[in-house]
């Protein structure tokens, strides 16, 4: 079925084509005819099925035959985080190039003046996360009037990251006359609440199980000690990562700093990325990763959702996600839109570790081989009860007298014993700073290297204190 059957425009079918989409994928078939018709829609789909072409694309056609107006935005999409809010700015950028509408970002760590400007002139979309929205909403900036559509992207992500209070907020200030779509991978209990408060007898679409992770991404396991983590790293990006952007995962802001550098001691092109950095560096380190066809970014989970690099060859969990769910995130950075790609989690064999990888397995309903590296140092796990072998400390032996040239060893040597003075030109050599002083021997603790200060001659008249 090709994307004209679903109600689309020819022009707009015109640019998805341009793209190289020639077939929708099962989310869009489902998605796109009923949001076209204006209905609410409920989707259960996660992050490469093709859900934002499956919620701009209406969005586009239903916005294409009127004009925005200052401070009204027609159409907001939220979503958890400024990458993913950046990245369907993108997206969108690229859909709607053959038509005058106008996205823009409202997200947090940018500069605000800036955006209420943006919004000033008029957008006819919002993309925002919904902590700036309210601020600027509660500040009078926008005005909601408008909001016809309205995309709830990534709700399970709200949950987790505890915008739904935000998100609740928001939802209560909007027309009653709207759409409303809500994506979310997972269909907890406050999910369904919302969906229930907010959605008219929602289009129910249901991504299965069996879908979680693309059958492109070639998936391995791989048992490492505690201290061999960065060695496999090391192993697998030389092996596989060699010529194709790559991205590794840690829990930790604070592993990522270590890991980057010393990755870089090793000779690697990494760059870290995580939410502790402004926002500006944010966007600078991604452009950058985007544009190097064989770099590594080193990412917090910040990366996780959304983000789309092109041909991106490796993922390495470098720490086994404590969301199960993350894991069908973070490797779902590759393998899209039909590559391949490969995707390895470093598990220790901790209690922690073996319980969140169970987890993983059981969400994705798949064993994962294992995958070994030979690694040069310790074996990945002691034998209980193994002894620590035995170190055996070197003998002593004599020294060798080295043979010297007399040439040299004259250099070297003295001939006759030398005063200290001669031996050190040193700022402290006492021959420069006290020339009548003439001391018969080294003093006693320094050797030849005493300070001037104690070689100085003491005038009697500093004991006449003491004789009184
Ligand atoms: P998403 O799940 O929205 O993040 O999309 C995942 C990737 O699939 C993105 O790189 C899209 O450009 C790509 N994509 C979306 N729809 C299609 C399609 N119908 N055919 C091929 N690629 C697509």
């Amino acid at each position: 079925m090709g994307f004209s059957k679903l109600g689309l425009s020819s022009k707009l079918c015109e640019t998805i084509a341009s793209l190289g989409y020639h077939t929708p994928t099962p989310v869009q078939q489902q998605a796109i005819p009923y949001a076209l018709r204006g209905q609410d829609i409920l989707a259960c789909a996660q992050t490469g099925t093709g859900k934002t072409a499956g919620f701009l694309l209406p969005l586009i056609e239903i916005l294409s035959d009127s004009r925005a107006k200052a401070r009204m935005p027609r159409a907001i999409i939220l979503e958890p985080t400024r990458e993913l809010a950046l990245q369907v700015l993108e997206n969108f950028n690229t859909y709607a190039k053959s038509y005058s509408l106008k996205a823009a970002l409202l997200v947090g760590g940018e500069s605000l003046t800036q955006q209420e400007k943006i919004l000033q002139q008029g957008v006819d979309v919002l993309i925002a996360t919904p902590g700036r929205l309210l601020d600027l909403l509660e500040r009078g900036k926008i005005m909601l009037l408008e909001t016809k559509y309205v995309v709830i992207d990534e709700a399970d992500r709200m949950l987790d990251m505890g915008f739904i209070p935000d998100v609740n907020r928001l939802m209560a200030m909007l027309p009653r006359n709207r759409q409303t779509l809500l994506f979310s991978a997972t269909l907890a209990d406050e999910i369904k609440k919302l969906v229930d408060t907010y959605l008219v007898q929602p289009k129910k679409i249901i991504i299965t199980p069996e879908e979680r992770t693309a059958a492109t991404i070639e998936q391995h396991y791989v048992a490492v000690g505690p201290r061999q983590k960065r060695e496999a790293v090391r192993h697998l990006l030389s092996s596989f990562g060699k010529d194709t952007p790559n991205i590794i995962f840690c829990n930790r802001k604070s592993e990522i700093s270590i890991l980057v550098s010393s990755l870089k001691r090793h000779g690697f092109d990494v760059e870290g990325l995580h939410g502790d950095l402004t926002q500006t560096t944010r966007n600078k380190t991604l452009k950058d990763f985007k544009e190097n066809p064989a770099s590594t970014l080193v990412a917090s989970d910040v990366a996780a959702r959304g983000l789309d690099v092109d041909k991106l060859g490796l993922v390495i969990n470098f720490d086994v996600p404590i969301n199960a769910e993350d894991y069908v995130h973070r490797i779902g950075r590759t393998g899209r839109a039909g590559q391949t790609g490969k995707a390895f989690t470093l598990v220790t064999e901790t209690e922690k570790d073996k319980k969140l990888w169970m987890a993983v397995e059981k969400f994705i309903q798949q064993q994962i081989p294992v995958f070994s590296i030979p690694f040069e140092k310790e074996k990945p796990f002691k034998a209980p009860g193994t002894k620590k072998p035995e170190i055996k400390k070197p003998e002593l032996k004599a020294p060798v007298e080295r043979k010297v040239s007399a040439e040299i060893k004259e250099s070297v040597e003295p001939k006759s014993p030398v005063s200290p003075s001669q031996k050190m030109p040193h700022k402290y050599v006492r021959k420069e700073r006290f020339p009548s002083y003439e001391h018969p021997e080294n003093v006693v603790g320094f050797g030849e290297f005493a300070p001037a200060f104690i070689l100085k001659k003491v005038s009697q008249k500093h004991f006449s204190l003491e004789k009184d």
